[in-house]
């Protein structure tokens, strides 16, 4: 092996274990990366409900006033009340959807044939095949 085919070898060794680690490093990052835009995905929606949250209550609030004034004699206009108590009704149904969100783990979703994990999207189970959804 003349010198300059030893010095080909060794760049031949070296970018091939550097690409490796380049992979090993880019893999790693995929993941650290998947898993902080979970994270963020799950700080996001709960934030998003305890603005929603915060919101009923004013809201429950208002309608309370409403209710109690109709009680001290200037009664609020049952329009005005009931379009209050949609209002609410619409930030209920938008808070337990956030909430069913934030419950809602599908890593650790299994599957009902053999208790493996399931990935989400899955229509098939990984280990034994049984069809899932
Ligand atoms: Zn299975």
């Amino acid at each position: 092996m003349s010198k300059e085919e030893k010095l080909y070898a060794l760049l031949d060794t070296l970018c091939t274990s550097v690409e490796a680690a380049g992979t090993l490093a880019l893999g790693t990052l995929g993941l650290a990366c998947e898993g902080a835009e979970k994270a963020a995905e799950a700080v996001r929606l709960r934030c998003q409900a305890a603005r929603v949250e915060g919101e009923m209550g004013e809201k429950l609030m208002e309608a309370g006033e409403m209710v109690y004034a109709t009680h001290t004699g200037s009664p609020t206009e049952s329009e005005e009340l009931l379009e209050k108590l949609r209002e609410i009704d619409d930030l209920k149904a938008r808070l337990s959807e956030l909430n069913e969100t934030l419950g809602r783990k599908p890593e650790s979703a299994v599957c009902p044939g053999c208790g493996g994990a399931v990935e989400e999207g899955d229509h098939f189970c990984r280990s034994c095949g049984v069809k899932l959804d």
